[in-house]
Formats: C-alpha cells, sequence, structure tokens
C-alpha cells in the first residue's frame, strides 16, 4: 500500500473544497482534494445562479463585528479584476449588476423601494431608457432598480478555481475512501481502496467540503448530531430562441423575491433559469405542474414576452444549511472544527471567500503553519469538468 502524508486534505470538490484548495495552496500548506464524482464542480455550485450578493443590510447593533456577506461583493470585485486574493480574471461575468423590480401597483412598489434601500451595495434608480430589454415594453408598468453587484458563470468559476491545481485533484466514490479516527474526533489517516489503487493518506488536517455529503462524513469521524439542514428548491430551465438577457429579481409585495431569473449559456443558445419563491414553494409539485405554475407567473408578470414554443424542464435540487442557521440569510460561513477535522459550509456562493478566511484564522491559532511538501503524483483517477443539471436535460414544450 503507498503512503503520502499532506498537510492538508480536502473532502469535496464544488465551490468551497475548490476555493478552499486555492487559498490553502497559496498560503503555502501541501493539499490534495478528493472528489466523490467522475465530474468535477459539486452539485449545487455547477447548478448555482451564480448571483454575488450581499444580502440586506444589518440594523447598526445586529451587524456582526467579524467579516460576513455585507463585505462579500468587494471580495469578488477584486478578484474578477485580477487584484484580489485569488485572480478570477479568466472567469465569465455573464451580467456587471442585477436588477431589482416590481410590477405597476402601489404596495409592490413600496416595497421593492425598501429592498432597493436595504440591499448592500451600490443601487441605481432607473429611467425607462435605461430598463433592461425585458421591461422596455410599454406594457411595463412597475419600476427598476439596478444592483451593481456580478452574476458569474458558475461552470466557467470552477474551472478557473480547478485549473492551476489539476495536479493534487484525484476522484473517489465516496464508499471507496474509509477515514480512520483516532480520540476526540480527530482523523489519523484516510484510506482509498479500489481496485489495484491501495493508499494511505496522513492528513495533519481535514476539510470537510461535500456539501449533502458532510452529513456521512460527520459520522465516519462519530459526530452523529444532525447538524446539516436541507432545503430543496424546484427550478425550472426555459429555453426559447428570443430569449433577452436578465438577470433580475421581481419584488411584489411579499418578503422573499416572487421571481428571480437569470441567463445562463445552455448547449449552442441560451436559458433562462428561474427561482425565487415560485420554485421555493414549488417542491411538493411534479415537474408538470411545477412548470405550469412557472408559465403562470410568466405570462402574468412579463405577458409582453413571446415564449411561444418555448420549452421547459424541472428539477428539484437541495440547498445546504447548518441545522441551526437563517436559512434566509446566513452572513457567515459555516466553519466548525472537529479535533483535526473542519466542516465547511459556505451557504452561499459569495460567501466562500469568508469561509477560507475563517480556515487560515483557525489554522493560526491552531499554529498549525505549513510543514509537508507536495505529494507527487497518485495512482487515483482524476475527475473531468463538471456540466451543470440542465445541460444533460431534455426540455419539453
Ligand atoms: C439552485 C441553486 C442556486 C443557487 N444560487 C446561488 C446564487 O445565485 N448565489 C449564491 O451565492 N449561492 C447560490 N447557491 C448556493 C451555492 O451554490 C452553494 O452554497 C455552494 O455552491 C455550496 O458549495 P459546496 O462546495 O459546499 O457544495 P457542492 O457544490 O454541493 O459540492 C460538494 C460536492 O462534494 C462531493 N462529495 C459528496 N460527498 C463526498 C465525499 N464523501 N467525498 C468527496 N466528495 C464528496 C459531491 O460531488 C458534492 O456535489 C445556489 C444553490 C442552488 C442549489
Amino acid at each position: 500500500m503507498d503512503t503520502v502524508a499532506v498537510d492538508c486534505l480536502i473532502l469535496g470538490g464544488g465551490l468551497s473544497g475548490l476555493w478552499l484548495l486555492n487559498v490553502l495552496r497559496r498560503a503555502g500548506y501541501s493539499t490534495l482534494l478528493i472528489h466523490d464524482g467522475r465530474e468535477l464542480g459539486g452539485i449545487q455550485s455547477l447548478n448555482s445562479a451564480g448571483m454575488i450578493h450581499g444580502g440586506r443590510r444589518e440594523l447598526p447593533g445586529l451587524t456582526p463585528k467579524a467579516e460576513h456577506l455585507q463585505d462579500m461583493p468587494a471580495l469578488w470585485e477584486n478578484c474578477l479584476r485580477g487584484s484580489g486574493e485569488l485572480d478570477l480574471r479568466d472567469v465569465r461575468i455573464l451580467a456587471p449588476e442585477q436588477h431589482l423590480w416590481c410590477p405597476g401597483d402601489l404596495r409592490s412598489r413600496a416595497n421593492l423601494l425598501l429592498n432597493a434601500r436595504l440591499s448592500v451595495g451600490k443601487v441605481r434608480h432607473l429611467g425607462r431608457d435605461h430598463f433592461p430589454s425585458l421591461l422596455k415594453s410599454p406594457g411595463f408598468t412597475g419600476h427598476v432598480y439596478a444592483l451593481e453587484q456580478p452574476v458569474l458563470d458558475a461552470v466557467s468559476l470552477l474551472r478557473v478555481l480547478a485549473k492551476p491545481h489539476a495536479d493534487c485533484i484525484y476522484q473517489a466514490d465516496q464508499q471507496d475512501v474509509h477515514i480512520q479516527t483516532g480520540d476526540l474526533h480527530s482523523t489519523k489517516a484516510v484510506f482509498v481502496r479500489k481496485g489495484k489503487v491501495q493508499l494511505r493518506i496522513h492528513p495533519r488536517q481535514v476539510f470537510l467540503a461535500a456539501g449533502a455529503g458532510n452529513a456521512a462524513l460527520l459520522q465516519d469521524i462519530g459526530i452523529n448530531r444532525p447538524l446539516m439542514r436541507r432545503r430543496p428548491i424546484h427550478m425550472v430551465c426555459v429555453q426559447h430562441a428570443q430569449l433577452p438577457d436578465f438577470y433580475g429579481h421581481c419584488h411584489d409585495h411579499e418578503r422573499r423575491p416572487r421571481l428571480t431569473i437569470t441567463t445562463h449559456p445552455s448547449g449552442s443558445g441560451k436559458m433562462w433559469y428561474i427561482a425565487g419563491a415560485v420554485a421555493e414553494d414549488g417542491v411538493d409539485r411534479d415537474e408538470t405542474l411545477q412548470i405550469q405554475a412557472v408559465k403562470h407567473e410568466l405570462q402574468t408578470l412579463l405577458p409582453w414576452q413571446n415564449l411561444h414554443g418555448a420549452r421547459f424542464r424541472s428539477f428539484l435540487i437541495d440547498r445546504i444549511y447548518p441545522a441551526d442557521s437563517s436559512p434566509w440569510q446566513p452572513v457567515r460561513a459555516c466553519v466548525q472544527p472537529f479535533g483535526n477535522n473542519w466542516l465547511v459550509w459556505p451557504t452561499r456562493l459569495a460567501l466562500a471567500p469568508n469561509a477560507g478566511h475563517q480556515i487560515l484564522a483557525g489554522l493560526a491559532q491552531k499554529q498549525v503553519a505549513p510543514s509537508l511538501p507536495q505529494p507527487g503524483p497518485l495512482p487515483m483517477a482524476q475527475p473531468v469538468p463538471g456540466r451543470p443539471l440542465w445541460e444533460m436535460l431534455q426540455t419539453q414544450v
């Protein structure tokens, strides 16, 4: 059996694992990443809408003192410009800003104004000349604000994060990886056994960055309390030859956005990706009913948009949160140490930098400095770049 020793082992190759890989290697730690799945990228991350947002302003007394969600958009902007902690200049920016809009009634206008005022970041009220093309129709009588926070192509983000470290990213199915623990939940060794591959890894620190897979990993290290919560959402994809690019949240008089639309490359064309209340409330609908519900929302809110012949498809997907967090606005990434293991759930794409910062601070506090050399090539398979679910679905009219 081959044996390697390494400073850090990351389990999970979604955004949190790949971001952390970059952060740790940049800080000088030798690091390996093992991903369960042939396709790298992570189920939540590959299917994320890619919206970087700083959430809502907190009331002064409630603002956490430590770095949190409000600080994230500026960090991302720096990375995207090439002057931040990671170089993300090659990430495809789908839109430099997002739109907040409402239908024409008074209550919706008042709520939109409130949402625009409470949003973190630069928000501008737009005159009709500057409306995004989707809302330029004479039939639209509502208001529109622009929020200067970008929407990223998550697929390109994940590829950019993986590319410089392809030599330390490996693939192994969950059932082929066994964690050997010692006292107080500390990991002594991780064994990978599949066919001729017999490998023992001695990591000094282990990062559980496996999204929903963390539930099983926590049990493997002897944590049996339920620490994870799943919040499913029923997303809908709409394909049509003439969809205008749009990235925005529709606010009516309810607290949550009623409809969120982002536009993504899909095959040789593009598609609208529909979230918001209609997706959150649609988890008990089957695909036909969910598509009907979304068609109804689009027809009600955007009746001028020609969707004749549009093709629809839907899928259910879980978003993962720590059991004790507010699902509405997790303001910091969840990072929790157990012995030499670290549980990591960013809970939002936008919070990945915060997870990295918390981990570097935690390692410094534990006085874990880089000490082992980066291992050479291992006799394991390597994953290929992943694709979002919508690339694999056949759409229906
Ligand atoms: C539909 C949707 C839209 C979203 N939109 C946004 C948005 O616009 N903006 C935003 O900020 N956030 C958004 N999010 C949230 C964001 O995508 C997630 O918080 C983030 O991607 C989580 O990344 P992750 O790496 O922790 O998990 P994942 O992306 O799920 O990756 C973890 C991966 O680890 C692998 N794994 C599992 N078990 C093991 C194991 N034992 N060993 C090794 N690997 C394992 C699996 O392949 C798994 O997919 C969205 C989420 C969803 C579902």
